[in-house]
């Protein structure tokens, strides 16, 4: 009774990195949720980012998940929403303008843009700093990293992890205090190439209130409802 084809599937994805970044990768094979999983993950809520891993720890194979990037992270958890229960995704959000909830309904593989790394892209990579006229190299975080990252202070406070070398130098003492005496310019060219946001699942959709005809950019929440088939 299992195998009828109306049941979730396992599905292999290509990630938006092309997996060309890890140590050791296989097939990256994503599998449903059980709904044991999915009460587990309910009753945890509020754990935040804990809750993610714990969903992507279940669901996803083929990967070391202390190494997975952040491009490919959202790819991945929105695949696990995929394979779990279909791609419609049904949501009420507040308009920005009139504060009426609205409930909006996507297509998430086909609403949604998924931008996969050029075959030239590398990681660590060089940029130049165009204030000090030098070369850094950085580097993407790592899932294991995420701490550092996680909101704009500590992401400012622990950006000189990713640098791998400045003008050659790869002292992380010296990185650190080049990056607090630097023109905010270099720093700026340093965080958008560690961020790299324009890679992996694009969050934004375009919303339109039907209340006061208001229309914008905005992103899918990715709160409880997004893991819960009962919402
Ligand atoms: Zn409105």
């Amino acid at each position: 009774m299992f195998s009828n084809s109306e049941e979730p599937q396992s599905q292999i994805v290509e990630l938006p990195s092309r997996s060309k970044f890890y140590s050791s990768i296989q097939e990256v094979v994503v599998t449903p949720l059980t709904f044991a999983e999915e009460e587990k993950i309910l009753n945890s809520k509020g754990k935040g980012l804990d809750v993610i891993n714990l969903i992507l720890d279940k669901c996803v194979t083929g990967i070391n998940l202390s190494e997975l990037l952040q491009i490919d992270k959202l790819f991945l958890l929105m695949k696990v929403r995929e394979v779990s229960y279909g791609t419609e995704y049904k949501f009420d959000i507040a308009c920005p303008s009139c504060g009426d909830k609205i409930t909006t309904k996507l297509d998430i593989a086909k609403d949604l843009n998924v931008k996969y790394v050029t075959d030239d892209f590398e990681d660590p990579r060089t940029v130049k700093l165009p204030k000090l006229g030098v070369n850094a190299i950085v580097r993407f975080p790592r899932n294991r990293e995420e701490s550092f990252v996680s909101d704009v202070s500590s992401f400012s406070k622990n950006l000189y992890r990713f640098v791998v070398s400045i003008n050659g130098i790869e002292d992380p003492v010296f990185v650190a205090k080049a990056i607090q005496r630097m023109h905010i310019v270099d720093v700026k060219v340093i965080a958008n190439e560690v961020n790299k946001g324009e890679f992996g699942l694009d969050p934004r959709f375009m919303f339109h209130c039907p209340s006061c005809d208001h229309k914008s950019m905005m992103e899918v929440p990715l709160d409880a409802g997004f893991f819960s088939v009962t919402y």
